[in-house]
Formats: structure tokens, sequence, C-alpha cells
């Protein structure tokens, strides 16, 4: 027989991506993507995180909030395989999945309370702001790092592969942005190299043009040449939900 639980979050995460786009597909891949974890009461007290801070990386188990309406479907089709070979569900990392639930370790790099709040600020993430969090687990190497293990169609890890340049212009706004947003252009450059681009694009025209939404700035970027160049960057209005 079926078995169905309850469970309410434990925590939120505050995220550099406001929105799906640009997301990396898996933790790690962007190692200057941040985010705070806020700890929700009565799971913010300090007992709760005692000896923590003793582990470098973290499994954050949250739910894909955004794909919830979206259900699941036995197959997908991975973004890695180019978005056009078909593989199940269940051999996918896919957030469309029978219980929308996501698996990440990332890197833990300080507890910290703020006006009020307990933080938990994390490194490599591949989670969208608003994530909720159901659970947080210490990374353990010896049980959880299998250096001889299998990983069918991606034993490797997607390469970076574009180049990324910077218009003067672009340069200019994002210096002045890094006074709030210190290693922003870093975050840019690792996001645009792993090619944010929809994989499947067979019979739809080539766009050229992009924007995508990091922390507080709206990033726009073309393709020239095979490569990245970034144009511009934007401040989003306070209260524009991309
Ligand atoms: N590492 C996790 C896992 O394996 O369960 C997530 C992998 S999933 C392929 C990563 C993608 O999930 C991201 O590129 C982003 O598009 C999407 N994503 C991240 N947070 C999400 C959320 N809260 N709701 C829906 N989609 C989300």
């Amino acid at each position: 027989m079926q078995a169905s639980f309850e469970f309410s979050s434990i925590g939120v995460i505050h995220s550099c991506f406001k929105q799906k786009f640009g997301i990396p597909r898996q933790p790690g891949l962007v190692t200057e993507a941040q985010a705070s974890l806020e700890l929700l009461p009565p799971y913010d007290c300090a007992e709760a995180l005692a000896e923590l801070e003793g582990f470098s990386h973290l499994w954050i188990v949250f739910v894909f909030h955004q794909s919830l309406r979206d259900g699941w479907r036995p197959t997908v089709r991975p973004p890695r395989l180019g978005g056009n070979r078909r593989i199940g569900v269940f051999a996918s990392r896919s957030p469309f999945r029978p219980n929308p639930i996501g698996l990440s370790a990332v890197s833990l790099q300080g507890i910290v309370e703020q006006d009020g709040k307990r933080l938990l600020k994390l490194g490599g993430i591949d989670l969208l702001d608003g994530t909720p969090v159901l659970d947080i687990k210490p990374y353990l190497p010896y049980g959880d790092a299998i250096a001889d293990a299998r990983a069918g169609y991606a034993q490797a890890a997607p390469r970076a592969s574009l180049s990324v340049a910077f218009s003067p212009e672009a340069e200019a706004q994002i210096q002045a942005a890094e006074v709030g947003y210190p290693g922003l252009q870093r975050l840019i450059e690792q996001v645009l190299a792993a090619d944010p681009r929809p994989a499947y694009q067979a019979g739809k025209p080539q766009r050229r043009q992009f924007g995508m939404c990091l922390w507080d700035y709206d990033v726009q970027w073309e393709m020239v040449d095979g490569g990245v160049r970034v144009t511009g960057l934007v401040l989003r209005p306070l209260d524009e939900t991309p």
C-alpha cells in the first residue's frame, strides 16, 4: 500500500538566482553561486546547529517548488544529452519527478545571525530563490564520495565551453555593482561559460540576445562568433519579480 507523508519546510533559500534561466544544472559547477539558507522557527535554534560548522559541505534536501504544477512523466530529456534523447525519470536529476524533491551537495561558508535571523551561507549552489528546504545533512566524504562510481550517460562533468567577454560599458557597470556583490563578474563568467541556453533548439530560429537575473541585476548578453559578449548590467526595480 502506498504511504503518504506531510512535511513542512525548515528553511528557505535566498539565492543569487531569481529565475530558472541561468541556474547551473548541478551544484559545484558554478563555485561563485551563493545563497543564504534562512532557518525558520523553531529550527533556527543554536542547539539544532551545534557542531555543524565542523563540516565544509552539506546536503540540502529541498522542494522543486517552481515545478510543482508541471507534474511528472516516466521519461525525461536531460539537457546534457542535447535535450533529444529520452531516459527514465529515475535515471535523471530532473525537477519533474513523482515527488519533486531535490538534493544538492553545497559548501558551507559560515553560519551568521543577521536581523534576528540565523543564516547558513552556502556556495556552489544550483537553487532558485525562494526554494523551500526540507532538511540539512552533513556531507560525509567517507560514505558519500565514491571514487570508482559509474555514472551512465553523465560520467564526466559538463565542460564550461563558451568564451565570455565584456563590453567596456558592462565592465564598468559590473565593477560598480561589485561593491555590494563581490565576485559578481566571476559569477557572470561562470554561469555564461556553462552555456545556459536551452539544449533543445532544433527547428527554432537561433536567438542572439539574452537576459538573465542575478541578484538584483538584469545581465544582458549576446552570442558573437560562438562566444558570449556581456553588453550591460541593469539594476532591476525593487518590486519586480522576474
Ligand atoms: N542538484 C539537484 C538534484 O539533483 O536534485 C537539482 C538538479 S536539477 C537538474 C537543477 C535545476 O533545477 C536547476 O538548473 C534549476 O533550473 C532547477 N531548480 C532549482 N531550484 C528549483 C526550484 N526551487 N524549483 C524548480 N526548479 C528548480
